[in-house]
């Protein structure tokens, strides 16, 4: 068998390096992913739009591979999909029938232009383009295990594991398919991919989706085919949203056409609930509707559970607008804008002084005087994680003249890091994990806090419970995690596998 070998990035034409990210006081997406079939379409300008509509789903990095015959052409780099793509000439280069593209905000391997993805691999069939959204949580075993077969690594992520383990069955005599799914036995975790190859481009998602990804179809005759972790990404090209990739599905994209099989024979659906409440673009499609509409919901059950006596609901934005709307509508309490986000900042290593302390929160929001002064104020928001940009928020907001501020969050605490592709802190860095909801209220300088039940969470999905991931406030994990990776997110308590 010969010893699978990724084409390191010095072959290929990369962008400059981009600034760090500055952290949130989020948890962050891991990564978007994309795909396109389409013969005799411009597939690389198709892949750059489908790729600027999943940018929320990744700042870090960003990249395209496109499959040109037996020829595979590869561009990513450090930076935001405009920054890396930045010129016309760039997709030109990338010509071919088949594109692979993907956002990256790294959760396995450091940040680093080598751990860019899509990962191409050389096969006896050919190159072989990856994209991967989520975490495997069996690192170890299949680094181990690939090892073991003479295979050779280039980078730090499980993204690159996979590639290699498709590769190596492939060179042991395998056609795409059965080499996919025979690698797949292997990976226990999460994972939404994407993968091109000269014969096809494949779609696949881990046996309980808990990473997102929808079909989409082109045009009509003939019917192209793109794949994208989220509605929003065929929004942009004009692609029709067909049906999701089913847990344990993989399609498979051809110039027959596309066909599906179930590459497992067992299939529990535990969609991510922080993709439906946080995560995924709000003008996203997931269960036949908008997430919009979903934290509309969310917002109405927290009024039912919790409405303070008020005068204004505001919301921290963009993500905490539609469950402000939806606690304004079922609380009677009016809906008015009261912080104001500055659209046009990028990232910056400029610090402020000792006397400008306000500059971090002001960059980002900056409260209405004229709005908020003498007013009793609810502000509601998704999610707090450490609690220090609340905080500031508060404090800003009084500064303005609010006399009471009660903070409302859309979902309950989170208590539990995540394991399956979301950057989440480690759990002592979680407020909600050491700290009951009125040491919490005392903290960050609230008159009362309240968060959405969990049941009350559920209860808005509108489907069933089990069919939802929702570890990170409950601490049941649908994957088993090792010790080892527990010890790495410094678990306060031994964790329960449901
Ligand atoms: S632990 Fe939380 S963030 Fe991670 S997949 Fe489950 S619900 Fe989503």
């Amino acid at each position: 068998m010969m010893p699978q070998q990724p084409l390191s990035s010095d072959k290929y034409p990369v962008a400059s390096q981009a600034p760090d990210a500055q952290r949130i006081d989020k948890p962050e997406e891991a990564c978007g992913v994309f795909g396109v079939y389409a013969p005799g379409e411009d597939i690389a300008k198709l892949a750059y739009f489908g790729l600027y509509a999943l940018q929320h789903r990744g700042q870090e990095a960003a990249g395209m591979a496109t499959f040109e015959n037996q020829q595979v052409h590869l561009y990513k780099g450090m930076g935001l999909v405009s920054h890396v793509f930045h010129h016309e000439e760039i997709l030109s280069k990338l010509p071919g029938d088949i594109a692979v593209g993907h956002t990256r905000y790294s959760t396995t391997g450091s940040s680093h232009i080598d751990n860019t993805q899509p990962v191409v691999v050389e096969t006896r069939l050919g190159s072989l383009a990856l994209a991967h959204n989520g975490n495997l949580v069996n690192v170890k075993e299949l680094r181990e295990y690939l090892l073991s077969r003479n295979c050779n690594f280039v980078t730090t992520t499980d993204s690159e594991m996979i590639a290699i383990a498709i590769a190596a069955e492939v060179d042991s005599g395998k056609d795409w398919l059965e080499a996919a799914i025979s690698a797949f036995s292997h990976c226990q975790g999460a994972y939404s991919l994407v993968i091109g190859t000269p014969a096809g481009l494949m779609g696949v998602r881990d046996i309980n989706g808990i990473r997102p990804l929808v079909i989409g179809t082109l045009g009509s005759n003939p019917v192209r085919y793109v794949l994208a972790s989220e509605t929003c990404g065929l929004d942009i090209i004009g692609a029709k949203y067909l049906r999701d990739v089913e847990p344990g599905e993989l399609v498979w994209i051809t110039s027959e056409g596309m066909s599906s099989q179930r590459w497992s024979k067992k299939q529990e659906r535990k969609l991510c609930v922080f993709e439906m409440i946080y995560f995924a673009r709000p003008d996203s499609l997931m269960h036949d509707e908008t997430l919009f509409s979903y934290r509309l919901r969310l917002g109405r059950q927290l009024a039912k559970e919790s409405t303070p006596d008020a005068d204004i609901v505001i919301a921290v934005p963009d993500s905490g607008v539609p469950a402000a709307i939806g606690f304004s509508r079922a609380s009677g309490i009016p809906y008015g804008e009261g912080l104001i986000k500055n659209r046009y900042v990028g990232r910056t290593f400029i610090q402020p002084t000792q006397s400008m302390r306000e500059v971090g929160i002001r960059m980002k929001l900056n409260p209405l005087k004229d709005v908020l002064g003498g007013k009793r104020v609810v502000l509601v928001d998704d999610s707090i994680v450490r609690g220090t940009t609340s905080r500031k928020i508060i404090k800003a907001l009084r500064e303005t003249g609010a006399t009471e501020v009660h903070m409302r969050i859309s979902s309950p605490p989170v208590t539990h890091p995540c394991f399956y592709g979301i950057d989440t802190d480690s759990q002592d860095q979680l407020i909600a994990s050491t700290k009951s909801v009125e040491e919490i209220a005392a903290h960050i300088g609230v008159n009362s806090l309240a968060y959405l039940s969990w049941e009350g969470m559920m209860i808005a999905t509108g489907e069933e419970p089990k069919t939802f991931c929702s570890a990170c406030f409950t601490g049941n994990y649908p994957v088993p995690v090792p010790e080892m990776l527990q010890r790495s997110k410094r678990m306060l308590e031994e964790l329960k596998a449901v």
